[in-house]
């Protein structure tokens, strides 16, 4: 990678086209959040055991009793240098009810005095940010997803990052991430073709997530005559390390070195655009594929030494909500052990087919040939991938480093940003 192609992408016009959207976020996530504000009253509803705060600007919220105790932010009951409560709630008597609540003067808290003598103030400024599910949206959690399709990643729904601008500057770090909250992928240019750039990528989130396989992973064919394969295989649609309970968050592959010749294209399909587009056509495959448990393993040695992995999962895993947030595809890994009715199966495959037709289908498949600098990252729990075969010319070989993050290590990163950037404003 030279100083000419770095700066090409830095100019790339995708780059420059996109507005900064999460910015944006941060600034309305700043202008809404409830600074300043006076308390007007606080009147006892004994039938919902709560007390009603009135701000001078009209809004209100009803806090329950148990939980303003349970939250008092007295020297004894809370210690700010640990953000820490230091009591347990099971030594309170459920049932209190404070028998004063009064606003200071000015408004700018309340305090609340209990049966048992003990009594707490709390800034109006705090109860603003505690609202119940009045309380602004959290970046990390309440963030839109943004599905796509081969036709919108062609059109510019992937961001392209410069690999020195997130070595240097936190916005961009920021946005990097967000990217891969939302959209789950995205891809840096301009990296250089030493080994360790993935490293450097996670030590700017904050560290790499290990495996059984080391730090990062290489990924090498080299033209051989005593090797019998010149050819690398195609390697099918799949998400990583499906036969761990814990498969890794995020994914980074860098290509430090591609192939001449033809083929070795890299496939991104969005799976959880995919699954609920399942759920839609085929309500009954979406169920099979969420609910039964298939097992997984991996059995063999490596950089640590020998191991044996096995794990189950749904193929298509739902949060609470009922939205996709985890699918586990190895078809490699896939063990023949099925712990359910054999009259299950038929319509198993049946589904499982119907889902690869889905995510093999070109509308869904984005497919890319790596450039050697380029460092494609992504959400390993939504992005299934695989990669066409390729040749091995003899002036000419392969490498790949591959490396995993964590998604509380991103989100982490994230909010820390987040607070950094506000601060700044
Ligand atoms: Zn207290």
């Amino acid at each position: 990678m030279t100083e000419s192609s770095a700066r090409d992408a830095k100019a790339d016009p995708k780059v420059m086209k996109r507005p900064h959207l999460y910015r944006f976020i941060t600034e309305l996530n700043h202008r809404k959040a409830d600074a300043g504000y006076s308390i007007q009253s606080a009147s006892h509803m004994l039938e919902n055991h709560s007390l009603q705060v009135v701000w001078r600007d009209g809004e209100s919220q009803a806090y329950p009793y148990m939980w303003l105790r349970d939250n008092c932010l007295c020297k004894q009951c809370y210690k700010p240098s640990l953000n820490s409560r230091t009591f347990s709630f099971t030594s309170l008597d459920v049932e209190m009810i404070p028998i004063y609540a009064l606003p200071s003067d000015d408004g700018k808290s309340l305090r609340l005095t209990w049966p048992d003598g003990h009594s707490g103030e709390y800034p109006s400024d705090w109860l603003r940010q505690y609202r119940f599910e009045n309380s602004a949206p959290d970046v990390t959690f309440d963030s839109q997803l943004q599905h796509w399709d081969t036709t919108l990643m062609d059109s510019g729904t992937l961001r392209i990052f410069n690999f020195e601008d997130l070595m240097s500057s936190d916005e961009a770090v920021y946005e990097w991430l967000m990217e891969m909250k939302l959209t789950g992928i995205c891809m840096i240019r301009g990296s250089s073709r030493m080994e360790g750039q993935v490293k450097r990528l996670g030590d700017r989130v904050l560290f790499l997530r290990s495996t059984y396989y080391g730090q990062t992973s290489h990924v090498l064919v080299k033209y051989n005559a005593t090797n019998i394969a010149f050819t690398g295989k195609a390697f099918p649609m799949h998400t990583d390390l499906a036969f761990l309970q814990r498969p890794p968050g995020a994914q980074m592959i860098h290509c430090i070195e591609q192939a001449e010749g033809p083929g070795g294209e890299n496939w991104f399909t969005d799976g959880f655009k995919v699954a609920l587009d399942l759920k839609a056509e085929d309500p009954e495959a979406f169920h099979l594929l969420s609910n039964i448990l298939l097992e997984f393993h991996d059995i063999g040695e490596d950089v640590f030494g020998r191991f044996h992995q096995h794990s189950r999962h749904p193929t298509i895993s739902l949060d609470r909500s009922g939205s996709p947030d985890h699918i586990y595809l190895s078809d490699h890994g896939r063990m023949p052990m099925m712990r359910f009715p054999v009259k299950q199966t038929q319509k198993l495959y049946q589904a499982l087919k119907k889902f690869s037709n889905m995510y093999h289908h070109p509308n869904n498949v984005f497919s890319y040939k790596l450039k050697e600098g380029d460092i494609m990252t992504f959400d390993n729990r939504r992005v299934i991938h695989g990669r066409g075969a390729f040749e091995v010319t003899s002036s000419s070989s392969r490498h790949l480093e591959t490396g995993y993050l964590e998604w509380d290590e991103i989100d982490s990163r994230l909010r820390l940003l987040q607070r950094q950037f506000m601060e700044g404003m």
